[in-house]
């Protein structure tokens, strides 16, 4: 995997009926033994056919939990990669290995290496937090690897004589750094996705909507942030519309298949996403769409499994990635 691979294959797929797709993967999933995992992100026929869906944290737990031999992740590479370290074992295939994540890969390993080597050559003493959207690479050079679920609690366990380097955005890093207090060091990262919301065009919509509850992923911008109801992340926004009990408007900040989940959870409110409210055709704007996680789709679902591949490979720096994951998403 890597940022230079196109995202678009260059065959586009024949159309199949969605149902029929999902007869055969439920066959092959007998077949071959395997279980589906799902992030929230990937489109909602692939979050219906999985086993587990999720967030990242709750995928990587539900990773752990697994007994069949072979793990199916329809998710990003990164995503597949923690499936992987944490189950050494088995056969871990992705729909579409060229599914990487802009966020991760604004962090490569070398460069961290080297900024790591500046730091301490300055005689920073500091620890190195990684938000679980990066490489295994990246995570093996780590102390701590957390998700937007767990971060708070994560950061309260680093010494307070420790600087901390946060990794690899710096939109979530900041926002950490306000809720908890502790000083950090923010690696310039972000996210396509949740980069893209427009202040104005999210105010617009807030004044045509003016009863809506804006709820925000932290990774998006703070200005965004800032005008926000309730920041969470995937998870955390899915247990908040579950806990509004008056049918209520919501205005999304996060990557647009989240609405998926949320008004399977929650299917008595209106979720809007931002910014699709703005266009004046009542279309949905396309642009907080994740290109990496579009990729995965039924067929390649089915194709994965049936064919065996693609699959994820075990890496040597994997081993020093998992004792990290393990500490910081398993224990405790
Ligand atoms: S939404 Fe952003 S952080 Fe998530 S996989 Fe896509 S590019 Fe990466």
């Amino acid at each position: 995997m890597s940022a230079s691979l196109p995202l678009i294959s260059d065959t586009p797929e024949k159309y199949e009926d969605p149902l029929d797709l999902m007869d055969e993967i439920d066959q092959l999933r007998k077949e071959k033994d395997a279980t589906i995992l799902a992030h929230f992100y990937v489109d909602g026929d692939i979050q219906d056919i999985a086993d587990f869906t999720g967030d990242s944290l709750k995928l990587a737990r539900d990773a752990t939990q697994v007994t069949t031999s072979t793990i199916v992740f329809a998710g990003v590479h990164f995503m597949g990669e923690s499936a992987k370290i944490m189950n050494p074992q088995k056969k871990v295939l992705v729909p579409d290995l060229h599914a990487g994540c802009s966020l991760a890969e604004s962090c490569p390993p070398d460069q961290l290496a080297a900024f790591q080597e500046q730091l301490r050559s300055a005689g920073r003493q500091f620890q190195t937090v990684a938000y679980i959207n990066t490489s295994a690479a990246v995570k093996s050079l780590c102390d701590w690897i957390v998700t937007s679920g767990n971060a708070r609690e994560i950061i309260d366990r680093v010494p307070a004589d420790k600087e901390i380097l946060f990794v690899p955005d710096q939109h979530l890093g900041r926002y950490l750094s306000e809720v908890t207090g502790r000083k950090m060091i923010l690696w310039p990262g972000s996210c396509m996705v949740h980069e893209v919301f427009s202040i104005q065009d999210l105010i617009r919509a807030k004044r045509q909507n003016p009863s809506a509850v804006i709820i925000a992923h932290p990774e998006c911008p703070q200005n965004i942030l800032e005008i926000t109801d309730m920041i969470g992340g995937t998870e955390k926004m899915r247990q908040y519309v579950m806990s509004v009990e008056k049918p209520t408007t919501f205005l999304v900040a996060t990557e647009s298949a989240m609405i998926h989940p949320l008004q399977k959870a929650a299917p008595q409110h209106t979720f809007v996403p931002v910014p699709g409210i703005m266009a004046s055709s009542g279309e949905t704007c396309a642009c907080n769409r994740c290109p990496h996680m579009a990729l995965n789709t039924l067929q390649k679902v089915r194709d994965c499994l049936r064919d065996g591949r693609p699959e994820i490979e075990w890496k040597d720096y994997f081993a020093k990635a998992r004792e990290v994951l393990d500490r910081s998403l398993l224990r405790g």
